[in-house]
Parts: structure tokens; C-alpha cells; sequence
């Protein structure tokens, strides 16, 4: 079945998985701008990330008849230095007439710390400024409760932000509700071993619904499966949903989330 992974970080992934990808139905996938792995040393280290991000991975992409679109920023794991944090943001205005450019994101909480929080607020005002959609990282485990109601007050204190624009990340049974009522749209992230399951997923669209409800695998450097959302498919198809219930999630929703920006066009 035709599907969107909208958050996938290629740069770690191999071209046998785009070509996996291809067979399973991937249309298009978006990619955030996040942590490689490994700290950088320099903030110049993303200059080269953001070109590989606009201008290598779409190229690559390509041949499999896969769409490529990406997020900017500084991811919230490196944004525990303030002024390195800074200088990465002032790049991004030279990347942001890129074609493939979504928006700002993965923006977010990693440990809930002071400084990880200011330069959110930061980027939530870069992204204002410059009338972007925004995609939203949540943090792991004990740190996401908090996290989460931590950044849903930083999106509320801006004031400036349309909450239709905003898709919050990484949600689990324990922050989805909070994230749906205040009128974000809602990741959930597909993971061997942390965040969520396919059956995991499933459960939680049979419990609140899909609207304003996507999945994605996040598949990255470490242990992930860039082939979960056609997996999800088959787990919601196996429990008797529609095959139009499975676009809902996997196609029509981050199709209507990704086309209030105007270059987004695939699936
Ligand atoms: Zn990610």
C-alpha cells in the first residue's frame, strides 16, 4: 500500500533500505534535522548536514521514486550549549528556500534541562518569524510526561503559533490525549525497543481515533526498522480496519499536515 514515512533520518540509512522502502510503497519521506549520533565540534559540522539534508539526500531519494523533504534547526541534544546552539541557528535562513525545506524541526526537550528550553523558545520564534510548520521531538522514557507539558507551555507562550501548524512527536499512551485536546497534531513513533509498537499504535488509533494522527518509523543510525509504517499497515489491516482507514494514518494524514507548506506536493 502507498504510504509517507514523515520522519525518517536517511543520512543513516543505506540505499538497499530506499529501495526496500520503494517496494513496501513509499511515496515520501520527510526528515528532521536531528542528532547524528555523536556530538559536532564545530557549529560549521551542520552547515555540511543542512546541505546534505536539501541538496545530497533528494538526489539519492530519487531513483527509487521516493520524495524527499526535510526539517532544519538545532536539535535540542546539542542544544545544551547555548552559543554553540545560536550560531547552527543563524545558518538556517540560507537553507530555507531549499525546495525540499518543510519547516523547523526536530525541535524540542532531550533531559528537560534550562538551556534546552530557552533555545526551544528560541527556535519556536525563528519558526514565527519565518511562518514555518514545525515538528516537535518529545523526550524518552521518565523525562516525557514532563517534557511534553513543558514544550506545549513554551508553544502556548508564544503566542504566535497556529496550533494546527504544530506536529508534536514521539507521543505514547500517557501524552497523546494532552497533545490532541490542545489542538497539535500527534506523532507516534514506531521503535524496536523504545517509544512505540505497531501493535502499540494500533491500539492507541482504536482508543482516541486518527485524526490528526500519524506514524513513522524515525529510523536512524541506532537500532530501528525503516520499514515499520508498512508494518503498522499490515497490523491494522490483520485487526479488520479498511484499507481506507489505513490511509487515513499512513497517507491522507501527513499529506493534509505536510501540504500547508505549498512545496510539499508527493503521495
Ligand atoms: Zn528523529
Amino acid at each position: 500500500m502507498p504510504y509517507i514515512d514523515p520522519h525518517i533520518h536517511m543520512v543513516s540509512r543505506t540505499t538497499d533500505d530506499y529501495a526496500a522502502m520503494a517496494a513496501a510503497g513509499c511515496v515520501a519521506v520527510t526528515e528532521p534535522a536531528f542528532w547524528a549520533g555523536f556530538d559536532r565540534s564545530s557549529p560549521e559540522g551542520f552547515r555540511d548536514y543542512f546541505r546534505q539534508l536539501t541538496q545530497v539526500e533528494p538526489r539519492r531519494a530519487a531513483p527509487f521514486g521516493i520524495d524527499h523533504y526535510c526539517w532544519l534547526c538545532v536539535n535540542p541534544k546539542e542544544a545544551e550549549d547555548p552559543a554553540f546552539a545560536r550560531e547552527v541557528i543563524q545558518l538556517i535562513p540560507e537553507f530555507l528556500d531549499a525546495p525540499n525545506v518543510l519547516g523547523i524541526g526536530e525541535i524540542g526537550l532531550n533531559r528537560n534541562t534550562r538551556n534546552e528550553l530557552q533555545i526551544l523558545e528560541e527556535q519556536i520564534a525563528f519558526a514565527a518569524e519565518h511562518d514555518q510548520l514545525i515538528l516537535v521531538h518529545t523526550p524518552h522514557l521518565e523525562d516525557k510526561r514532563k517534557g511534553t507539558t513543558l514544550i506545549l507551555d513554551a508553544l502556548r507562550r508564544n503566542g504566535n503559533i497556529s496550533t494546527d501548524r504544530v506536529l508534536i512527536d514521539h507521543v505514547e499512551e500517557h501524552t497523546i490525549r494532552m497533545v490532541l485536546d490542545e489542538g497539535y497534531w500527534a506523532g507516534m513513533t514506531l521503535y524496536p525497543d523504545t517509544k512505540c509498537t505497531p501493535q502499540r499504535a494500533a491500539d492507541l488509533i482504536e482508543c482516541y481515533g486518527s485524526e490528526r494522527l500519524w506514524v513513522n518509523s524515525a529510523g536512524d543510525w541506532g537500532h530501528s526498522d525503516p520499514l515499520a509504517v508498512p508494518k503498522f499497515q499490515q497490523e491494522f489491516r490483520a485487526r479488520g480496519h479498511a484499507a481506507d482507514a489505513v490511509d487515513r494514518v499512513t497517507l491522507d494524514n501527513p499529506r493534509a499536515f505536510l501540504s500547508q507548506c505549498e512545496r510539499f506536493s508527493a503521495g
